[in-house]
C-alpha cells in the first residue's frame, strides 16, 4: 500500500520499504513506503493549507463526516477486521470488537458535535466575555501497534472534530488498517489534507513529525521510553504534547468478591491481545482466604486457553506481534526461573510443534509467589505473562498495588462498597474499575498519572485538549 497524503495515495520520495508480515506464519501481508523527512514535511504542509478551511466548517458538519465514515467502517468491518489480525495477530473476534470500537469513537464525536457551546462571563459596568474554543492547528497523532484501530480513533475523532488536521505515523508493523481507514474517512467526505498518513520508523517519520516546527500538538500513545523522548522534543517549539504510556495495573481481588467472576475477569484482562494492552492486569493481588481457589480456578482456565492464527476458528489468543516482543516476553520468564523470584505454575516458554513455528506465539504464563522486587512487577510485562500473589488485606493490597512509577488503571474485585471506594481513593490511576478490568469506552476520559502519561483521551476532556480557549472582552 501506499501513504496517504492531500487525499491521495503517494509513494515515498526515496523508494524505500518496510514489509508488514504476519506474526501468526510469518508471511508477507503487504509493504508500505519508510517515509521520510521530506514526505513528513509534504503531509505537514497539505495539513497546513487544509486547516484553513476545516476550521471553518461547523462543528455538525464536521460531525456528520465522522458519521458517514462509521457507517462505512461497519459495512466493511469484516475485511478491516481480517486485515487487522494479519497485521497484528489478534484473534479474528478481538479484531471485529476493535473495529466496532473505532466505529462507536467516530459516532460518539459525532454526535457530541450537537452539544458543544462556548461560555459567557458577566462582568457588571465593565462589560461581558466570550470565550469560545479554538483548534490548535496542524496536529501529529503517533500510534502504536498493540490496538492500532482504536487508538486511531481516540486521536482522530476529536482531533477533527475540533477543527484540526492531521497527520497521523502508524506503528511500523501495523499500518494497514490504518490506512485504509484514512481512505474511508476521505470516501465520507473529508476535504483533502485533512487526514493524511506517513508510514515508516519511529526514528525516521516519527521524528520528523515531532521536530516539524509547524505542527502545534503531538498526541503520543506508545512506551514510556519514546514518550519521554517525544516530550523533550516538543519542548522546542512549545508544541502541546499528549502521552499516553504504558502502564503495569494491578488488580486485587478481596476474599468477599464473586470468584468466578474474578477469574474471567483476570483471564480477559491478562491474556486478551495476548497480553499486549497498555491497561491489561499486570499485576493480580488476591486475598489470603480466597487465593488457594483463586489460582487454583484461574489456572484451569489459562490452561485451557486455545492459542493460534487469529484468522482460525476458536481461537482465544494470538501470537505476540513480533519476535522481538517475544523475545523480551521469554527473557523475563527466563529470568524469573533463574532468580527464582517467583513460581512458574503455568506455561512459561514458546509453543511448539509444526502449527506455531513461524508465528510469534508464547504459551499464556501464570507466575505466583513474585517478590516485589522482580522485574515482572517493577516492569511492564506486555505479553501473556500473569504474577499471581496473596496479601494479608485490603491496606497491603493498598499498598503494593501503589508500589510503581506507573499510573494507568486498577480495578478492585469485591462486593463491599467501603473496600471498593478505598480503592478508588487511594490507589493512583486515570481510571479505577469495580467488579470489571480493561473496558475503555469512549464516552469515558481516560489517562495515565505519574509515569503512565500526561492529559486524557476519550469524552469532553479529548475534545478540550485539541482545542484551546480565545476570550472577546466586550465594553459596551
Ligand atoms: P513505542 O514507543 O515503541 O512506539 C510507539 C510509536 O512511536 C510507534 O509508531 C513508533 O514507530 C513511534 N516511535 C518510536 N520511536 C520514536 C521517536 N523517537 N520519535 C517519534 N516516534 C517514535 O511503543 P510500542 O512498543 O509500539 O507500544 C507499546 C507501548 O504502548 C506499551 O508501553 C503500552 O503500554 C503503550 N500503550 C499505551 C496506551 C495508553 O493509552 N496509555 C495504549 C496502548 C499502548
Ligand atoms: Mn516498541
Amino acid at each position: 500500500m501506499q501513504m496517504r497524503i492531500g487525499g491521495t495515495e503517494t509513494a515515498s520520495l526515496d523508494e524505500a520499504w518496510i514489509e508488514i508480515k504476519n506474526p501468526s506464519t510469518g508471511e508477507l501481508v503487504d509493504r508500505v513506503p519508510a517515509g521520510t523527512a521530506e514526505d513528513m514535511a509534504r503531509a505537514v504542509d497539505a495539513a497546513g493549507i487544509a486547516f484553513d478551511t476545516w476550521k471553518k466548517k461547523t462543528l455538525r458538519e464536521r460531525g456528520m463526516i465522522l458519521f458517514r465514515a462509521a457507517e462505512k467502517v461497519r459495512e466493511q468491518h469484516k475485511d478491516l477486521a481480517r486485515l487487522l489480525t494479519m497485521e497484528q495477530g489478534k484473534p479474528l473476534r478481538e479484531s471485529i470488537d476493535e473495529v466496532r470500537g473505532y466505529a462507536n469513537i467516530l459516532e460518539f464525536y459525532g454526535g457530541i458535535s450537537a452539544h458543544q457551546s462556548g461560555e459567557t462571563i458577566r462582568l457588571g459596568s465593565a462589560g461581558d466575555c466570550l470565550v469560545v474554543r479554538e483548534p490548535l492547528g496542524v496536529c501529529g497523532a503517533i500510534i502504536p501497534w498493540n490496538m492500532p484501530v482504536i487508538i486511531m480513533g481516540w486521536k482522530v475523532g476529536p482531533a477533527l472534530l475540533a477543527g484540526n488536521t492531521l497527520v497521523l505515523k502508524p506503528a511500523s508493523s501495523t499500518p494497514l488498517t490504518n490506512l485504509n481507514l484514512a481512505k474511508i474517512l476521505d470516501e465520507a467526505g473529508l476535504p483533502p489534507g485533512v487526514l493524511n498518513v506517513v508510514t515508516g520508523t519511529g526514528e525516521q517519520a516519527g521524528e520528523a513529525l515531532v521536530r516539524h516546527p509547524d505542527v502545534r500538538k503531538i498526541s503520543f500513545t506508545g512506551s514510556c521510553a519514546t514518550g519521554m523522548r517525544v516530550k523533550e522534543l516538543t519542548s522546542h517549539h512549545l508544541k502541546d504534547v499528549t502521552l499516553e504510556l504504558g502502564g503495569s495495573d494491578p488488580m486485587i481481588v478481596l476474599n468477599d468478591a464473586h470468584i468466578d467472576h474474578a477469574v474471567e475477569g483476570a483471564l480477559r484482562g491478562r491474556f486478551y491481545n495476548a497480553g499486549q494492552t497498555c491497561t491489561a492486569v499486570k499485576r493480580l493481588y488476591v486475598q489470603e482466604g480466597v487465593a488457594d481457589i483463586f489460582i487454583q480456578k484461574l489456572k484451569e482456565r489459562v490452561s485451557a486457553l486455545n492459542v493460534g492464527n487469529g484468522l482460525g476458528p476458536k481461537i482465544d489468543m494470538g501470537p505476540l506481534n513480533s519476535s522481538g516482543q517475544r523475545e523480551i516476553i521469554s527473557q523475563a520468564v527466563e529470568n524469573t526461573r533463574n532468580n527464582q523470584d517467583g513460581k512458574i505454575i503455568e506455561g512459561g516458554c514458546a509453543l511448539k510443534g509444526k502449527a506455531y513455528e513461524s508465528g510469534y506465539f508464547y504459551r499464556p504464563t501464570l507466575v505466583t509467589d513474585v517478590t516485589p522486587k522482580s522485574p515482572l512487577i517493577t516492569e511492564e510485562i506486555f505479553g501473556p505473562v500473569l504474577p499471581v500473589m496473596s496479601v494479608p488485606n485490603l491496606e497491603a493490597a493498598i499498598r503494593e498495588a501503589n508500589n510503581t512509577r506507573f499510573g494507568l488503571g486498577a480495578s478492585v474485585w469485591t462486593t463491599n462498597l467501603h473496600s471498593a471506594k478505598k480503592v478508588f481513593d487511594e490507589v493512583h490511576a486515570g481510571i479505577i474499575w469495580v467488579n470489571r478490568h480493561l473496558t475503555l469506552p469512549p464516552e469515558v476520559p481516560f489517562g495515565g498519572t505519574g509515569g503512565s502519561g500526561i492529559g486524557r483521551e476519550n469524552g469532553q476532556d479529548s475534545l478540550d485538549q485539541y482545542s484551546q480557549t480565545k476570550s472577546l472582552f466586550l465594553n459596551w
